[in-house]
């Protein structure tokens, strides 16, 4: 096990800069998970890592040593990718093996005695002597992750490794692969485009945008304080509402000023700088409230849409030519068409700048 530094790192292929400078500290024995639209750069970053791109410009450090210029062979770590990259001609055993033999440094018994071992851990031993067209993508997505665990790497890398796989076979896997971590401790990197994963199975997050890292963090404190606009609306489903505001002064108050509601905000840095300009009000779907009649902390909307989902009841509502989406109790008895009053936890609210 060891830890990961990545110091100015940037990559550009032929005038594209896939990775903007990019500082990051992975410790010793973490589960990081690295998310962001596709194209963001979370590939390259990975590939980085594991040699298989040469850094442009930065260092990679694993642990004390600079691996920066090392051949991806003598950085010892394994990678786990999203199609599996198994040797068709061979048998699941062999393909497990294949980087052990050819390294010439383990007797038959070791091999044997790891294979057994990593076949236990995934529940595969009886799908050995089968070759990968004879597999499952879950069953051929174990044998790649057997191929890691044999070769007991310092750092394991993983790249949209469930992708592949429908979605209740990736719960499944996810599963497992959060058991591997904790009764392994290899320090693991963990690339996916899907938040729900990221969130679930990091206990740190990198959440990387155009190339650069917006926000390093652990899951909720993702959601609960994102530092950027982007996070905050990539993170969080449904999303992030997001409403156009004037912030005004009224007394020792601001209020976020939106065409049909006033809003009074908690106290917070900035709000005196802020006062007289234009932001972003950010609040999340959970944060708002059906009220049971209108008074002064509420505002009125019309709901367009409702999606009963059986523990709560999703409600699209419009207010001038603002929409937005909030949670409501279950059985809420709104249809579309009618005017709601609603409240916001006023604790829960974010600011953006508007550009
Ligand atoms: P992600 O994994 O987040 O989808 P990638 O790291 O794969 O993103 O790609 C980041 C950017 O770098 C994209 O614009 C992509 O087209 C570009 N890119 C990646 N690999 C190469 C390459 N080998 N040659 C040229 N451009 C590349």
């Amino acid at each position: 096990m060891t830890d990961l530094t990545l110091q100015g790192v940037r990559k550009e292929f032929d005038g594209v800069v896939a990775v903007k400078n990019i500082d990051l500290h992975i410790p010793d024995g973490a589960f990081v998970t690295v998310v962001g639209p596709s194209g963001c750069g979370k590939s390259t970053t990975l590939r980085l890592i594991a040699g298989l791109e040469q850094a442009t410009d930065g260092m990679i450090q694993m642990g004390t040593q600079d691996v920066t210029g090392v051949e991806p062979k003598d950085r010892d770590v394994a990678m786990v990718f999203q199609n599996y990259a198994l040797y068709p001609h061979m048998t699941a055993r062999r393909n497990i093996t294949f980087g052990m033999k050819a390294a010439g440094d383990f007797s038959d018994e070791e091999i044997e005695r790891q294979v057994a071992e990593a076949a236990a851990v995934l529940d595969i031993d009886d799908l050995l002597d089968r070759k990968p067209g004879e597999l499952s993508g879950g069953e051929r997505q174990r044998v790649a992750l057997g191929r890691a665990l044999v070769r007991d790497p310092e750092v394991f890398l993983m790249d949209e490794p469930l992708s592949n796989l429908d979605a209740k076979l990736r719960i499944k896997m996810r599963a497992e692969l959060a058991k591997l971590h904790s009764e392994f401790g290899t320090t693991t990197i963990y690339v996916t485009h899907d938040q729900t994963e990221a969130l679930t199975l990091g206990d740190r997050v990198v959440v990387m945008n155009d190339g650069r890292i917006q926000q390093v963090d652990s899951p909720q404190r993702l959601y609960d304080f994102p530092k950027t606009r982007f996070v905050a609306e990539f993170i969080g489903d449904p999303a992030m509402n997001m409403l156009p505001v004037d912030i005004a002064r009224n007394g020792t108050d601001y209020e976020a000023v939106g065409p049909t509601f006033r809003i009074t905000l908690p106290e917070g840095d900035g709000l005196e700088a802020a006062a007289g300009g234009q932001a972003i009000l950010g609040i999340r779907p959970e944060s708002l409230s059906v009220a049971d009649s209108a008074d002064r902390s509420s505002f009125t909307a019309e709901v367009t849409v409702t999606e009963p989902l059986g523990d709560s009841l999703l409600l699209e509502c419009r207010t001038g030519d603002q929409e937005f989406k909030l949670h409501a109790e279950p059985r809420t008895a709104v249809k579309p068409g009618d005017q709601v009053a609603l409240t916001v936890d006023a604790e829960r609210l974010h600011l953006f700048d508007s550009q």
